[in-house]
């Protein structure tokens, strides 16, 4: 981990925005597994629709790069490669199918938890710092990751939780 040096606000908001446009990377790498993995059809469309959505997130940082006339360049988000290794355990891990799908909801989360936390710090930080487009930019992502984990929610709820507690 490198040590962030006299850090403006500005510098703190552009550090963040490489954190996640690295860690938006790595989801559209491992995204492709959880939708291999997943045995309930609903949980699978439902992943590879956010994979179709985080690409086009990616696409959207970039935006926000330009619109502050900044290269868009990523610093490795230690976070996601965490949260990314810790659902490796569950696609590797001896599960009946209903159980290893509540898993992947829980993994799955986790990700989007930490994205909501980044994407609503760094819409605070570009309103602060006047960043109109950027800020317009990462709230639209906000709600498409806000969507997402109230979906996994009523997915686990409505269906999986229970088919993984009743067994096969
Ligand atoms: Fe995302
Ligand atoms: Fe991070
Ligand atoms: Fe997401």
């Amino acid at each position: 981990m490198k040590t962030l040096k006299a850090m403006t606000l500005e510098d703190l908001f552009v550090h963040e925005l490489k954190d996640i446009y690295h860690a938006e990377k790595q989801l559209v790498k491992a995204l492709p597994k959880l939708a291999k993995a997943s045995s309930s059809a609903d949980l699978r469309s439902g992943f590879e629709q956010h994979l179709e959505e985080t690409k086009g997130q990616v696409e959207r940082l970039e935006q926000v790069f330009r619109s502050l006339e900044i290269a868009a360049r990523g610093v490795k988000c230690e976070a996601m490669e965490g949260l990314i290794e810790e659902g490796g355990e569950v696609l590797d891990g001896d599960f009946d199918d209903n159980v290893r799908d509540a898993a992947l909801i829980a993994a799955a989360q986790k990700v989007e938890h930490y994205e909501i936390a980044t994407y609503g710090t760094l819409a605070c930080f570009a309103k602060q710092l006047g960043h109109v487009e950027a800020e317009r930019l990462l709230r639209e992502t906000l709600e498409e990751e806000k969507a997402t984990d109230l979906k996994l929610s009523q997915l686990a709820e409505s269906e999986i939780n229970l088919e993984a507690a009743l067994g096969d």
